[in-house]
């Protein structure tokens, strides 16, 4: 790739980089966070029960004990149809689908499915793709769970190299990936490379863990991406038990105070709610009940309160997108992904400087997703790809972020091309 630099833009690049710091700046796209504007919306669902709610239609009285592990009736209908299942196939826990993926890999390491019995001691390997999300790979390390890494392509993760990993490596036990909008990239997975991944399930031990925490998370109404309903997809294949779909309301409501759960086939939202009966009575049913009166009386429901969070965070992802182009674009310096949706976007620089562009960042007061974060074990093999998380900040924010973010691509890439005799 040729490269636009010269001494004199090196010169330019250093200045621009010291006008910022002189502003001494205090900006951070570190983390994937909701912005105070994104909770207000949901502010009502703070007063959303009151005394005259505490008993449900079924005759559940939400401040006691009784009520079962799988969630209230309610919750588990509203929940069905946001992820397209049967109610019945739906369990609602707590505030984090991160907790929910943790109790079901749990469970797989101590029970097993019930066709293979426990994975414990199997050495099981669960395939994940990169870049990705940092929590995946630390939850799954933290249970002993070895990791095998595929690249994620704009139509999704490469199932070509899924395949043949299933084939060479008896060990792999199933993928977590992130399908609608990925953690960095945005990219959803293509409709082919789902039923692919599906007929892998049918009569292997190979089961889909999908992390949809973005499956509505649109930038637009009138343009977004479908995503696909594994439950039904591999029931088609004839192995229901075959996959596991997460999501949470963490970026709907509340990152701390949302409900996560998870959607599968009867006979294991059954056994896991079976399991999760050994660790808690069951989950908080105020906070079930709140968001579901919250939910369905919120103008257009939930999809109209997501219609309401676009119009806060497209303009966000808009203005990252014209800052890059803007300020990089046709330089050479780095490559980015367009997502329709999502939290994040993905920046790989051309150079290997990622690291140097953090911490250039950083010393101007923007802080940035670690470099190699969306790698296991913290490390970029090509010190390539940096996120980008424009949610959090205000939209002026945004853009003066992402001029410094450009301004130090530029600097740390002529910094790198003064000292590397290669690419002199
Ligand atoms: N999954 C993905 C892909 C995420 O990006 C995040 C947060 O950034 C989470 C899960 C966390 O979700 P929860 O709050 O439901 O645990």
């Amino acid at each position: 790739m040729t490269l636009a630099s010269s001494p004199a833009t090196g010169t330019a690049a250093r200045a621009a980089y010291e006008t910022y710091q002189a502003r001494q700046l205090n900006l951070s796209m570190e983390r994937g966070q909701p912005s105070t504007a994104d909770f207000d919306l949901s502010s009502g669902l703070l007063s959303a029960v009151g005394p005259q709610d505490v008993v449900t239609d079924a005759g559940i009285d939400i401040r006691n004990y009784p009520g079962g592990t799988a969630g209230l009736a309610e919750v588990r209908a509203l929940f069905g149809e946001y992820l397209d299942v049967p109610a019945e196939q739906v369990l609602v826990w707590n505030n984090a689908s991160l907790e929910v993926q943790a109790h079901v890999f749990t469970q797989m390491l101590l029970e097993g499915p019930p066709s293979t019995g426990p994975w414990m001691g199997t050495a099981p390997t669960i395939i994940v793709t990169v870049p990705g999300y940092d929590r995946h790979f630390s939850l799954l390390q933290t249970l002993g769970y070895d990791l095998a890494t595929v690249p994620m392509q704009a139509d999704g993760p490469d199932v070509d190299a899924i395949e043949s990993l299933v084939a060479r490596n008896p060990r792999i036990r199933g993928l977590l990936f992130v399908p609608t909008y990925s953690n960095p990239g945005g990219e959803t997975i293509s409709a082919a490379k789902a039923q692919r991944l599906s007929a892998l399930t049918a009569g292997r031990n190979f089961t889909i863990f999908a992390d949809d925490a973005y499956r509505v998370h649109h930038l637009s109404d009138a343009d977004h991406d479908e995503p696909i309903n594994f439950v039904e997809l591999v029931a088609a294949t004839g192995n229901p038990d075959g996959a596991f779909v997460f999501a949470s309301t963490s970026k709907i409501t509340f990152a701390g105070g949302g409900l996560g759960f998870v959607a599968s086939s009867t006979a294991n939202i059954s056994r896991l709610g079976s399991w999760l009966g050994n660790l808690s009575i069951g989950p908080n049913k105020v906070e079930q009940l709140r968001h579901v009166k919250f939910l369905t009386s919120y103008p257009g429901g939930l999809s109209g309160l997501m219609t309401d969070h676009a119009a806060l965070i497209a303009p966000k992802f808009a203005a990252v997108q014209d800052v890059l182009t803007e300020q990089l674009g046709g330089t050479g310096l780095a490559s980015w992904t367009r997502p329709k949706g999502g939290y994040f976007v993905s920046v790989d620089t051309a150079l290997p400087v990622a690291d140097r562009v953090v911490e250039l960042a950083a010393g101007v007061g923007v802080g940035l997703t670690p470099a190699g974060a969306a790698f296991p074990n913290g490390v970029d093999p090509h010190n390539r790809n940096i996120r980008l998380a424009p949610t959090r900040p205000t939209l002026d924010e945004v853009r003066l972020a992402m001029e410094v973010f450009a301004a130090c691509v530029k600097l740390a890439s002529e910094e790198y091309q003064d000292t590397d005799p290669s690419t002199a």
